[in-house]
């Protein structure tokens, strides 16, 4: 304001100066006017270069470009100072917005769950790629576009003509094959001025999971009916009729096997549950493999023995590489046992009397061990493979039953093996015989070396 003030008295002093001096170079005899008319003149020109400045000013606010702010003194210096501090000041509060939002819909399109927003005319404003996925839409070409015009699913058509907004529906997604279904729930939620929010949600896995349990009942309950009829129709029978001693041990003899096949299903299943239920296996638990042959052994001795007609017994062989000797599998012994055991005795109970079993094991040349079974039995036909490890799959249901099995026997060994971090590999030709490979990593065994 100082430099301003200045400015114009130096400049009137300078004008009344200059017009002073005019007058008295030519004599005038009034020499005031033409002080007067300096002064005047000069007052006029700050005038103008002021306005100047002014409108420099003025158009580049008009302009709002920061960068290119003029360079200026006095008052005009100060405004366009303040001005580009308020400029600045808003444009990184804009950014710092625009940033917020950004961050916002990359949150949202990260999110595994859709999201669409609708206007009050159900119209897209906007949807994530999961929505746009999963319903098969676009959030630039159906920008605008009533969501009803492009889903004509009737469950979504009537959805959405309900006025009803607290209950979801679930739909088939877009591309939905039979081999690769795609199940999708949606959800509507009102906001703002009529708008509404639809959430979707790919929930094919949890509808298998819901069908599996339901089949997984089933089967259970049906495997366990089974027994309990023919016992309970047992136990009629004894109560009923006066039978002769032999008779009933007779009797009493069916009873014990059909008691003991529901104690191995129950069994099975607590196994299962425990594997499903308990965390992985550690690191420090060691089962000399030998140990674990030589008891896999008795047991298949024992089993073939009782499961032989008289005279036919099955030859049964287990050998080991002499370097595995004295090595060790770390992991739950109790879960090792069970799966090469269950193995086994697959391997006897489909083996003919005169058929040939060998289980072996060996080092892998990445480190791994392998255990494989392998048998000269029926064999198994190559488009049950892929199945044999589903809980109740059987490929000769009666031969399994009568020879004790529950068809959980794969389902837990294939357990054991992911828990283990190995696999189960199986390959059978039907008519010569089946081989059943448990491969573990070589983080899971250790040949201990003798002194
Ligand atoms: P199960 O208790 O019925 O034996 P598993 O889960 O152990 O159930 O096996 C599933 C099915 O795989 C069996 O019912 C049988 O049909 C087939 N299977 C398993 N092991 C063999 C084998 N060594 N030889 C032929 N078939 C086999």
């Amino acid at each position: 304001m100082l430099w301003r003030f200045l400015s114009l008295l130096l400049l009137l002093l300078l004008g009344s100066f200059v017009g002073f001096f005019w007058g008295f170079l030519k004599h005038v005899d009034v020499v005031w006017v033409w002080l007067l008319t300096g002064a005047l003149l000069a007052g006029l020109l700050w005038w103008i270069l002021d306005a100047v400045r002014g409108l420099r000013v003025v158009t580049w606010l008009r302009s709002g470009d920061l960068g290119i702010a003029p360079q200026m003194m006095g008052l005009w210096g100060e405004v366009v100072e303040r001005a580009r501090r308020l400029l600045r000041e808003r444009e990184r509060a804009l950014d710092a917005s625009e940033q917020r939002l950004k961050d916002f819909l990359s949150a949202i399109q990260a999110s595994p769950n859709g999201v669409v927003l609708l206007d009050a005319q159900t119209q897209i404003e906007w949807c994530n790629q999961t929505a746009a996925d999963q319903l098969g839409i676009d959030s630039q070409r159906d920008y605008m576009q009533r969501i009803g015009n492009l889903l004509r699913d009737p469950v979504f058509t009537a959805y959405m003509a309900q006025s009803d907004t607290t209950q979801s529906v679930v739909m088939e997604g877009r591309g939905s094959r039979a081999e690769r279904p795609l199940r999708v729930s949606v959800q509507r939620h009102r906001y703002g001025e009529g708008k509404q929010l639809l959430l979707t949600r790919d929930v094919t896995l949890v509808e298998q999971a819901e069908a599996m349990r339901r089949d997984f009942v089933a089967n259970v309950s049906h495997e366990i009916r089974t027994p309990l009829t023919v016992l309970s129709g047992f136990v009629e029978t004894l109560q009923t009729l006066d039978l002769a001693a032999d008779d009933q041990q007779r009797y009493l003899a069916l009873m014990a096997t059909q008691a003991h096949r529901m104690q191995t299903l129950v069994d099975d299943l607590l196994t299962l549950s425990r594997l499903e239920g308990s965390p992985v296996p550690g690191f420090f638990h060691e089962l000399p493999l030998s140990r674990l042959m030589k008891a896999c052994e008795q047991e298949a001795q024992g089993l073939s023995a009782s499961l032989s007609a008289e005279g036919h017994v099955q030859t049964i062989a287990f050998v080991m590489d002499e370097a595995l000797t004295h090595s060790v599998l770390l992991g739950e012994a109790r879960e090792l046992q069970s799966a090469l055991s269950n193995l086994v005795s697959n391997a006897v109970r489909y083996t003919p009397a005169d058929g040939r079993i060998q289980v072996s094991a060996q080092a892998t040349s990445d480190g791994g061990l392998q255990i494989e079974v392998q048998d000269s039995g029926a064999g198994i036909a190559a488009e049950h493979l892929p199945r044999l490890t589903e809980r109740f799959y059987r490929v000769d249901r009666s031969r399994s039953r009568e020879s004790g099995g529950t068809g959980l026997g794969l389902a837990i060994v294939k357990h054991v093996m992911q828990r283990h971090g190995g696999t189960l590999s199986i390959s059978s030709v039907l008519g010569q015989g089946s081989s059943f490979r448990l491969i573990f990593p070589g983080t899971r065994w250790r040949a201990v070396k003798t002194a």
